[in-house]
């Protein structure tokens, strides 16, 4: 299979030969042809399968082949659930549509308006943008939604998770009823597939890899650890592995905050990324760690989802999430795009049941590799996980409102698990 086979029109078919691609994602051979024959697609689709590229060819494609009824008129509408996803697939979108005359704006917040206002009003073919900020202009009528032929909801999971579900009700209020819809998501539960119902028009079903299980080109391990040990063991990989470019998961914010400086102090320099840093600080961070001056950037899982890395070799969860899910996104980080990669888990007695959750939801045990001189003592016994994220010195522990032993048994780590899990300690913040 090729792209010229998929019948693009040749301006994208220079940009796609310019970034290297030979040949089709299984995703962009299957949902590159439906997607210009108009047709409404339910995706399921993992990081790393080119699924922006998937979406993003055939839309510049359809968009190219026909007249907009108007000037100045936004087309498409792409929604995403964090501002670095949004500033990744407009990067996109300008990557493959560089040979194209096409405009696009990245619209997010924690940034200046102005400027998005300034963009819009000289005209715009292409809107990326995540839900909250798109309302606050559609709130001020900065944007006219009124000849939007195409939407796209990116990684819709985590927007209804993010809780974003009636932020995009209320700008599809704001949409022509004629219109295609592009629903991409990793994982079908039951709230995704209520969405997709009321939004989609006779969907093509479009599956790459099984739903919720991880990318065969990763491979994945268990580190058995005790608590107190983490950072020490975190570091010895490090060093020893002469890693120099590695994402590390935490549960919280402040975690990963604490584990920067610690890592620092061990003489690796580290970054961190979350929900409390400044767009700018994202950015600066995300930028250092690309271009090889941070060695470890450290993140919680929302601010994580926009990370597309090429070649990003390994991904340790220094914490494991404490929902299963979140596992599957982390792991997608490495070995995108067919690439090999690791990912290494380091797993205290606290987590055994989050670990059995995850487990499970692949339908497959991770290998569990003992590590030399970390070997775990038997006689600590394990300990509720707090929201703080974690036990004694790391903050919170015992009696602070814990996920363990609060969910009333059952998988603790499944998101049907409702209030037990996501509200008493082991919820999930806006990270
Ligand atoms: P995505 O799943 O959209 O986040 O894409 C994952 C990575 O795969 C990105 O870094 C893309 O640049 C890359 N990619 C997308 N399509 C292809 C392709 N056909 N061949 C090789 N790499 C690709």
């Amino acid at each position: 299979m090729s792209f010229e086979k998929l019948g693009l029109i040749e301006p994208l078919l220079r940009a796609i030969k310019d970034q290297g691609y030979t040949e089709p994602s299984p995703i962009q051979a299957q949902a590159i042809p439906i997607i210009m024959d108009k047709k409404d697609v339910l995706a399921g689709a993992q990081t790393g399968t080119g699924k922006t590229a998937g979406f993003t060819l055939p839309l510049l494609h359809r968009l190219a082949e026909s007249k907009p009824k108007g000037t100045k008129r936004v087309r498409a509408l792409i929604l995403t659930p964090t501002r670095e996803l949004a500033a990744q697939v407009e990067a996109s979108v300008e990557t493959y549509g560089k040979y194209l005359p096409f405009k696009s704006a990245v619209i997010f917040g924690g940034v200046k308006i102005n400027p998005q206002i300034t963009a819009l009003r000289r005209g715009v073919d292409i809107v990326v943008a995540t839900p909250g900020r798109l309302l606050d202009h559609m709130n001020q009528k900065t944007i006219d939604l009124s000849a939007v032929e195409v939407l796209i909801l990116d990684e819709a999971d985590r927007m209804l998770d993010m809780g974003f579900i009636r932020d995009i009700k209320k700008v599809m209020l704001e949409l022509p009823k004629k219109r295609q819809n592009l629903l991409f998501s990793a994982t079908f539960s039951k709230e995704i597939k209520q969405l997709a119902n009321g939004l989609l028009n006779n969907p093509a079903l479009i599956e790459v890899a099984r739903s919720n299980a991880s990318a065969e080109s990763i491979k994945q391990v268990v580190h058995p650890v005790d608590c107190s040990r983490k950072r020490e063991l975190l570091s010895h990989l490090i060093t020893e592995g002469n890693w120099s470019q590695v994402l590390v998961f935490t549960r919280t914010k402040h975690g990963a905050n604490r584990l920067t400086a610690q890592l620092d102090k061990d003489g690796i320099t580290a970054a961190a990324i979350h929900g409390n840093k400044s767009q700018a600080a994202r950015t600066r961070a995300l930028k250092e760690f690309k271009e090889g001056k941070v060695r470890v950037l450290v993140a919680t899982d929302i601010a994580a989802r926009g990370i597309d890395i090429d070649q990003l070799p390994h991904v340790v969860n220094f914490e494991l999430p404490n929902v299963s899910e979140d596992y599957v996104h982390r792991i997608g980080r490495t070995g995108r795009a067919g690439n090999k990669g690791v990912a290494m888990s380091l797993v205290c007695i606290d987590e055994h049941d989050y670990l059995k959750g995850i487990e499970k939801l692949m339908g497959k045990r991770v290998e569990q590799i003992k590590i030399p001189g970390f070997a775990v003592d038997p006689s600590i016994p394990a300990e509720p996980i707090s929201q703080g994220g974690g036990r004694g010195r790391q903050g919170g522990g015992r009696g602070n409102g814990g996920g363990r032993g609060n969910g009333g048994g059952g998988n603790r780590n499944s998101r049907s698990a409702g209030s037990g899990s996501r509200n008493s300690g082991g919820g999930r913040s806006r990270n």
